[in-house]
């Protein structure tokens, strides 16, 4: 099944909520990063949330970042969006391995260790708009509630999930945003309240074959849910030879020609999809004429 969102309301507007579905996307991530299973836990939750906060957003170029820097051993890591869902990733340390948590699974928290949540938001004005919240667990989603209570001010339940088959590769991974919008009446505060607490795990619920759809009629189930949208989602980067080369011309004469006074190819390597970028040393000198 590829990788897709849902959005909804409920209760005349008063909830909005996302789900999604994203297997696909995390399995190629950690693929093209070669990840262990924290790192693609941590990395895959993160898409997860990029994907559908990314829908959130209206206009086409509009651009979502968000960043968590702490000061465990995987450091940190780095997601965009866009508002058509298209995201992409990567982990600071890929390779972190650490022993299961007390609870016995993939030690996300750990991993992180105690840092901070960037959310950017680039909708093509003239600063993008930034904001920070420290990290409250360090298990992505703990972290994200805290940011739209505290940042936005908007109670929000958030589930993120990712299940790891026993041979490392992704059998489920997805998750939920529901929020109540600032008209909302105390009775549907309640009864949301008491169905969050009901729900086991995302990714038990995927597992079991419930898709986004079913998972919010399970949690919103009479209170009027509206399915809106859905949307596909998966991992793209839109980096090209191109835009590298514009990106070296930006940089300068003086620092081409340290490049070229070393006399050896260089290699330009992207960090969100892996892909590396060969130039010779004439492309350099011509790259120089043009800077
Ligand atoms: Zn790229």
């Amino acid at each position: 099944m590829d990788d897709y969102i849902i959005r909804a309301t409920a209760a005349n507007k008063q909830i909005r909520a996302f789900a999604a579905t994203t297997k696909e996307m995390v399995e190629y991530a950690m693929e093209i990063h070669n990840t262990s299973p924290i790192a693609t836990a941590a990395l895959g939750r993160l898409l997860t949330a990029g994907a559908m906060m990314g829908s959130m957003m209206k206009a086409e170029k509009d651009l979502l970042t968000l960043q968590i820097q702490g000061n465990g051993p995987m450091k940190g890591l780095v997601v965009t969006s866009d508002s058509k869902c298209n995201v992409k990733g990567y982990v600071y340390e890929p390779g972190v391995m650490l022993p299961p948590n007390s609870k016995g699974k993939l030690d996300v928290g750990g991993a992180i260790g105690i840092g901070l949540l960037s959310v950017t938001r680039d909708l093509g004005l003239k600063e993008p708009y930034s904001s920070q919240t420290t990290l409250t667990t360090s298990e992505i989603a703990e972290d994200l509630t805290y940011y739209f209570a505290t940042s936005e001010q908007v109670p929000s339940a958030v589930a993120l999930g990712v299940l790891m088959n026993k041979n490392n590769t992704v059998r489920q991974a997805g998750g939920f945003i529901i929020q109540l919008m600032p008209n909302a009446d105390d009775e549907v505060i309640d009864v949301l309240e008491s169905r969050i607490k009901g729900v086991s795990s995302i990714t038990d619920l995927l597992d079991k074959g419930s898709s986004p759809e079913n998972i919010l009629e399970n949690v919103l189930e009479d209170l009027d849910l509206e399915i809106t949208d859905k949307l596909p989602a998966k991992f793209s980067c839109s980096c090209s030879k191109e835009r590298v080369t514009k990106a070296l011309i930006s940089i300068g004469k003086k620092d081409l020609q340290e490049m070229i006074d070393e006399n050896e190819d260089i290699e330009v390597h992207c960090h969100f999809c892996n892909k590396k970028y060969k130039f010779t040393v004439d492309e350099l000198r011509d790259l120089r004429t043009k800077s």
